[in-house]
């Protein structure tokens, strides 16, 4: 997914939205017996400045399925992540925390990957709460 900032300047298309969805990467997620159980939907909207940086916000989510952290029980969790982050040509002055793009094109598959391990929780809870395997009923 690209953002071509120099077709939507020439087009004087300053702002925009972004929505679609990708597969998560398994081997993102540091939980054991977890995957994701959905693509991660991206619904984002970017602004070029007129300095031609270009700011992107919105939100990611996802659910992620698998065994719960404390009672082992298979669980499902709804994550949504906020996020915020700038963009700034190659050779302009730029934060520690913003994305740099070259040649006029905002690639977005960086940012993604950081937001989705930004996102990723340490741990899967069953969501109406549980307690650990010794003290179920069973
Ligand atoms: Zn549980």
């Amino acid at each position: 997914m690209v953002i071509d900032v120099r077709k939507c300047n020439a087009e004087r298309k300053y702002t925009g939205e972004l929505n679609f969805e990708f597969e998560g990467d398994d081997s993102l997620i540091d939980i054991p017996f977890v995957s994701f159980s959905s693509p991660v939907r991206c619904r984002l909207r970017f602004e070029i400045y007129e300095d031609n940086s270009v700011g992107v916000a919105g939100e990611l989510s996802f659910s992620l399925k698998g065994a719960c952290s404390r009672c082992l029980k298979e669980t499902e969790n709804c994550i949504s992540y906020e996020t915020e982050v700038l963009f700034v040509p190659q050779g302009k002055k730029a934060d520690e925390a913003d994305y740099i793009y070259k040649n006029g094109i905002v690639e977005l598959d960086e940012f993604l990957r950081d937001t989705v391990l930004f996102a990723l929780p340490s741990a899967l809870h069953c969501p109406e709460g549980c307690s650990a395997p010794e003290y179920n009923q069973e």
